[in-house]
């Protein structure tokens, strides 16, 4: 399965919310603390414990992770050695006012430095899972085709500067117009999600897909040239054609699709090469639906798009 993919958004909710309880916590934690430091109060015993920063709310949620995913996130780890340091100066401080000593304006300063990069931190992370959220789509959970340019150049770029190749392909569901007309529009909308998730969760962990349009979705397979993206694409082709669909009134649909796949090229633009992915898909639908083809395998009209 692709990086970064939340196929029901749910967990990147979750998350979200967890990271914005976070920064609430930490805002009660830190009015206790400066409240002990300037009325002169007993501390939280937890503060003035060496593992002191695995003890706050924020601590128990980073620590005890319920979410796999997150630690490899960017940031995730640099979040947690800033709070690490965060409560180590908080503990300084807390032991110099119990003994009576005076505060160093510069160790305040270190301290509430630490603090704002700590929640600027959490922010960043936070805002990156918004970010994620707005780019995927609703149904299938799926990243949408906003943004999809910006990171397909990304990809070319890449490929053209390791001298990989890397290959893009379009998916059209075959006759979807018809599972509509027979099952209703809902029950089309279920198949589409099951269908793409199934595609999402076999493919490689640097591939990507994107909804391109209605029924139709965009694969970029890094690393791989067009004769291997066309045993990859013909195995989740004929994968689909096999997934029985369950739909909620026990029904069982089959669906299949068209592919085409088109190789990233010096020569060519994205939008261009996205375009010959596309011919190359509406060959397969000509030439009978449920099958794989390489813009490279058209005959010269087809690959310019002439239409006869
Ligand atoms: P072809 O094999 O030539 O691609 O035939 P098709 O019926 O799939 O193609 P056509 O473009 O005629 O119709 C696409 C259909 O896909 C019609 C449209 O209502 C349906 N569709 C597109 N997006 C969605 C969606 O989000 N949900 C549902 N239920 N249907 C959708
Ligand atoms: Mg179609
Ligand atoms: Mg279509």
């Amino acid at each position: 399965m692709p990086e970064g993919i939340d196929l029901d958004n749910a967990r990147t909710r979750e998350m979200v919310q967890e990271l914005e309880q976070c920064i609430l916590s930490h805002s009660a934690w830190l009015k206790n603390l400066h409240r002990a430091l300037l009325c002169r109060l007993p501390p939280n015993p937890d503060d003035l414990e060496p593992d002191a920063h695995c003890r706050c709310d924020f601590g128990r949620w980073y620590y005890g992770c319920p979410h796999p995913g997150l630690p490899a996130a960017a940031g995730f780890r640099s979040l947690g050695e800033g709070h690490h340091t965060m409560h180590d100066r908080a503990r300084d401080l807390l032991h110099k006012a119990g003994a009576g000593a005076p505060l160093e304006p510069a160790d305040y300063d270190r301290f509430i430095d630490l603090s704002i990069a700590f929640v600027s931190r959490i922010r960043d992370l936070q805002l990156s899972m918004v970010a994620r959220l707005s780019d995927s789509d609703p149904l299938t959970g799926i990243p949408s085709r906003r943004g999809m340019l910006p990171r397909l150049a990304q990809e070319r770029e890449r490929s053209l500067r390791i001298a990989q190749p890397c290959c893009v392909c379009m998916m059209d569901f075959d006759n979807f117009k018809n599972v509509n007309d027979i099952y209703g529009h809902q029950a089309g909308d279920q198949v589409l999600r099951a269908a793409v998730q199934f595609v999402a969760t076999l493919l490689r962990k640097y591939d990507s897909i994107y909804r391109y349009g209605g029924e139709e979705f965009l694969l970029c397979l890094p690393d791989t040239a067009p004769q291997g993206a066309k045993n990859i694409v013909d195995r989740l082709r004929a994968g689909l054609e096999a997934l029985p669909i369950a739909l909620k009134d026990g029904t069982s649909v089959q669906v299949t699709a068209s592919f085409g796949i088109a190789e990233i090229d010096p020569g060519a633009s994205v939008e261009e090469v996205i375009a010959r992915a596309d011919r190359a898909m509406l060959a397969a639908k000509d030439a009978g639906r449920n099958r794989v083809l390489l813009w490279s395998d058209l005959a010269p009209a087809k690959r310019a798009g002439w239409s006869g």
